[in-house]
């Protein structure tokens, strides 16, 4: 991409800095300019038409212009644009949210904590349970463990459970107290004839045999993503959850499940929580809540998690903690009207309804030898590319693919050399195949060319 002088892309260079992107890069290519969406299509300043085959990053479940979350935004900012959540007040729309959630809620869940993004969510949810220890009367109890590829943010509690190097280096993470345990793919950490229940067990031995090497009595919680993500999308292996579940019973340590992608929808039933049968402790939820038209984010917590942290706060006085946003009205009755979209139209429903021509595309990808594995459930899912077919380092083969897309209509995101697919919930069976005719074919002109 070129960049003319004064252009919306040189402008951009000259003053913002970017997430996840080379910043020199950046200052020589320009970023490509969104300016507007409707449904699954995004469209650029030139008046390109994409289809976001990342719903943004994994959030707009309900697509792009629904006028009825605009309504929603409106109406509450003509009545109360902000007010917070501290020193004993609070708003309507942050206490239907609350219940809301509460209510849909699969697993029983006592109290909600709003904040304002994943990683805000993940990192409140690090110091509850370290307050929570503390007022237990076990200040040992500190270490958490996350996994090798999860994602759960960039704030630094948060980066630190993120098992991506990329989110480490250079920024002095992960904090000590932040351990990462075994990926759970399948075919980069199998060993030679394991079958996939075999390794899903072995998965499970090496989070007990960690948390036996530390101590159990020093590790508070487990942090995991019931599907990963932005780690590639990596389905857990057959019997996984089942394996680790009871060891972090046993030895007392509290679940946290990272719904932030998988919440609302995204696999199939509403929570990733059901869909692999999970009994967290907590719950963090953000993306799809409110489909990202606001910015906002919550725990769940048990009423196990709940009793010792207000227990401290009474013998402290206050709990400190709390941001500006937390429960912004705007953005609670955005999430609200959201929630209510998701319900009405039973996207859920048709989630499950049309995920099998999802899975059925996605899985027809690896028919070009470009791709040397597909994965994914609901509507989410990867193809992961060879990377030695470019010759070249990893990455240089998804990045290139990346552009491709690009060029023909679909924007995807390399994580590394695995492709993601997580369109709007809103998808119809006709866009999947076109969404997957432009993947299909773009992949076919790279084989072609190299
Ligand atoms: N957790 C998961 C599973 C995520 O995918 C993300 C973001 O992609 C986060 C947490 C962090 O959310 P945010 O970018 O809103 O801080």
């Amino acid at each position: 991409m070129a960049q003319l002088p004064n252009s919306l892309e040189a402008r951009d260079s000259a003053v913002q800095l970017h997430s996840y992107a080379d910043a020199r890069r950046q200052e020589e290519m320009g970023a490509l300019v969104i300016d507007k969406g409707e449904g699954i299509y995004v469209e650029d300043i030139n008046g390109k038409r994409y289809i976001e085959g990342m719903a943004g990053l994994w959030s707009v479940a309900v697509g792009f212009g629904e006028k009825r979350l605009v309504d929603a935004a409106t109406r509450q900012m003509e009545k109360l644009p902000y007010y917070h959540t501290f020193t004993y007040k609070t708003h309507g729309p942050s206490i239907e949210l609350a219940e809301k959630l509460i209510e849909m809620a699969p697993v029983p869940m006592s109290k909600v904590y709003f904040t304002n993004s994943g990683s805000e969510a993940n990192d409140t949810a690090v110091k509850l349970i370290w307050y929570r220890s503390n007022a237990l009367g076990q200040p040992e109890r500190k270490k958490i463990i996350s996994r090798v590829r999860g994602y759960h943010g960039v704030t630094v509690a948060s980066a630190s459970l993120t098992g991506l190097p990329n989110n480490h280096r250079s920024f002095d993470l992960p904090l000590p107290q932040v351990l990462h345990t075994t990926c759970p793919h399948y075919r980069t950490m199998k060993k030679d004839g394991e079958s996939e229940a075999d390794f899903a067990r072995r998965c499970a031995q090496d989070l007990e045999d960690l948390i036996l090497a530390e101590g159990p009595e020093t590790i508070a919680a487990f942090f995991a993503e019931p599907v990963m993500g932005a780690g590639g999308v990596v389905v857990p292996p057959i019997g996984y959850w089942e394996a680790v579940q009871p060891i972090l019973k046993k030895y007392g340590i509290l679940f946290v499940a990272d719904e932030v992608i998988c919440g609302f929808g995204r696999t199939g039933n509403m929570f990733g929580t059901e869909t692999y049968n999970l009994q967290p402790d907590i719950m963090t939820l953000s993306k799809a809540l409110s489909s990202s038209y606001q910015p906002i984010s919550a725990l769940l917590i048990n009423d196990d998690v709940y009793q010792p942290i207000a227990d401290e706060s009474h013998k402290i006085g206050v709990l400190g903690h709390g941001y500006t946003g937390s429960g912004h009205p705007v953005a609670a009755a955005v999430a609200l009207e959201n929630l209510k979209i998701i319900e009405e139209r039973d996207l859920v429903g048709h989630v499950k309804a049309i995920a099998p021509v999802f899975q059925k595309r996605l899985a027809g990808l690896a028919d070009n030898p470009l791709v040397i594995e597909t994965r994914g459930i609901g509507l989410i899912g990867a193809a992961e590319l060879h990377h030695e077919a470019l010759a070249a380092t990893p990455g240089a083969l998804g990045a290139k693919t990346n552009a491709v897309f690009h060029e023909n209509g679909l924007i995807s995101r390399n994580m590394l050399d695995a492709m993601a697919f997580c369109p709007p919930l809103i998808i119809t069976e006709a866009e999947v195949n076109k969404m997957f005719d432009i993947a299909e074919a773009s992949l076919k002109s790279i084989r072609e060319s190299l």
